[in-house]
């Protein structure tokens, strides 16, 4: 069945619940061997493909973006089409580790640094021993000459997440894509990090009164300028209202 969409700010996101789509992916994607690609998108990534026409069009290209962030879901029901929750990167990559967990099937780990993704493919393992990690990578490679995506082809993974940070990644999944005969492909960001431990995730109760986004900040001072980018985008939301009604 397929999912309805909402666009922000001309990205198309899909409508629906954390569970509601990891249950999509693993009916449709996963157990008909058919491939896919997920961005998950915060206002930075809006922000971004409404600059640079490229990037949109990545986004147009992948097969889901998801809501990763209240300012999403905010921007959403202030324009009239509500999205019923966040779908965040990490949330998404955990319901998925979960399921492999459950059913056996098997992952790739591409980005990080070295000993980033070796702790976060220990971590990982340990947390779900019965899934399959059938290979792994740092995202330090040489762009044009390497054989991941080869390497990938032939191990055939259930998914692969790969976390060379924004915009990078989508681009490197876009650029893949079409290679590949099945796997589930997902952008995840920082996640390793949080994976390996290096970063440490927001407690729960930050998460739950929606300053996530703040406890980072706290954490990485050096993500203010990035995070200018959300002012800004609430105004174009604002100005997308006021366009709209009259
Ligand atoms: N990274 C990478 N290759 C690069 C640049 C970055 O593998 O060429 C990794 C980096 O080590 C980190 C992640 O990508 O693990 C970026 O995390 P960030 O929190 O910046 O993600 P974003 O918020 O951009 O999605």
């Amino acid at each position: 069945m397929a999912i309805s969409k909402v666009k922000i700010l001309d990205v198309p996101f899909v409508n629906t619940t954390l569970n509601e789509f990891i249950d999509h992916i693993l009916n449709e994607h996963i157990l008909k061997s058919k491939k896919a690609s997920i961005v998950t998108a915060n206002p930075e990534i809006v922000m971004h493909a409404n600059e640079d026409s490229s990037y949109m069009q990545i986004l147009h290209h992948a097969n889901y973006v998801t809501a990763d962030g209240i300012g999403i879901v905010k921007a959403a029901e202030k324009l009239g089409q509500p999205l019923p929750e966040r779908v965040t990167g990490y949330d998404l990559m955990k319901g998925f580790l979960s399921k492999a967990n459950q059913q056996k099937m098997s992952i790739y780990l591409l980005g990080a640094k070295d000993e980033v993704i070796q702790l976060a493919k220990e971590n990982i393992q340990k947390t779900y021993p019965n899934l399959e990690i059938v290979g792994y990578h740092n995202g330090y490679f040489n762009w044009e000459e390497n054989d991941i995506g080869e390497e990938i082809k032939q191990l055939k993974p259930d998914f692969v997440f790969v976390a060379l940070g924004f915009p990078r990644q989508e681009k490197w999944i876009n650029q893949h894509i079409d290679q590949f005969d099945k796997g589930v492909f997902m952008g995840v960001g920082g996640c390793f990090d949080v994976w390996a431990g290096t970063v440490k995730r927001a407690p729960i109760i930050w998460q739950k009164v929606h300053l996530e986004w703040f406890y980072r900040l706290l954490n990485q001072p050096s993500r203010i300028g990035r995070m200018m980018a959300i002012p800004k985008f609430m105004k174009k939301i604002n100005e997308q209202k006021v366009k709209e009604k009259s």
